[in-house]
């Protein structure tokens, strides 16, 4: 990988779902998927390269990329971007920060699937990037079981996981910028409002019940029993 990106120029960077693309000169993509445990960013000298990187890219003004990964997890790749575009495209839906992810292009979706809602959610063709965390907070915000199937939502239920859908994920973006620090540096914890993930067997914020845990595609599901229907 490095040897095919050394000398090359950044053109610019792009995401799509949870893929990093970094547009480099000669149709070639940086890839990076951060997985769980990854972190990309540049740092203005890259003589404080930290010694645990996974990658270090030494740029020609004498700042550095670098792509940490305690877990090597995630992936780092120099790939033609017209085949990986064409690969992206066909897994990802739309993005649900975007103008194609509407109430309508939600609901048309959903009546072609007899997936349980949080699996749907979680399915990158479906919405790109959606991961556990924000699914199940959405699905609490519209009182949407994870359990009930896509196709038998009403049109006014989609419309209400919609708007919790791109809810979330603006919360999410606002407290991930508030709890960033500089390059590579982010507060020990993002302050966003979790009610149910995590919550295995604590009150529900809404109601009291407890909230409960399930396994749904060997992931891990919290919701509340008694607010979701
Ligand atoms: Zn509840």
């Amino acid at each position: 990988m490095l040897r095919r990106v050394t000398g090359r120029t950044v053109e610019r960077i792009e995401r799509r779902g949870k893929h990093i693309l970094m547009r480099l000169d000669g149709g070639l993509t940086l890839h990076t998927h951060l997985k769980m445990t990854g972190n990309l960013y540049a740092i203005p000298d890259r003589r404080l390269a930290p010694a645990n990187a996974r990658v270090i890219l030494e740029l020609d003004d004498d700042r550095a990329v670098i792509f940490e990964d305690s877990r090597a997890l995630g992936r780092m790749e120099a790939v033609r971007s017209q085949s990986l575009d064409r690969l992206l495209g066909g897994e990802l839906g739309p993005e649900p920060l975007s103008g194609e992810f509407t109430v309508e292009s939600l609901w048309l979706a959903s009546r072609r699937s007899k997936q349980p809602a949080k699996l749907f959610l979680m399915d990158q063709r479906r919405v790109a990037g959606l991961g556990n965390i924000y699914a199940a907070e959405a699905l609490f915000r519209s009182r949407i079981s994870p359990r009930k199937r896509m196709s038998g939502i009403s049109r006014e239920r989609i419309g209400s996981l919609h708007e919790a859908i791109v809810g979330v994920l603006n919360e999410a973006l606002e407290s991930a910028c508030r709890a960033y620090a500089g390059p590579g540096e982010f507060s020990e914890a993002e302050d966003f409002p979790l009610a149910v993930y995590g919550r295995e067997g604590e009150p529900c914020l809404e109601c009291s019940q407890f909230i409960r845990r399930i396994t749904q595609g060997g992931r891990s599901t919290y919701y509340c029993p008694a607010c979701q229907r």
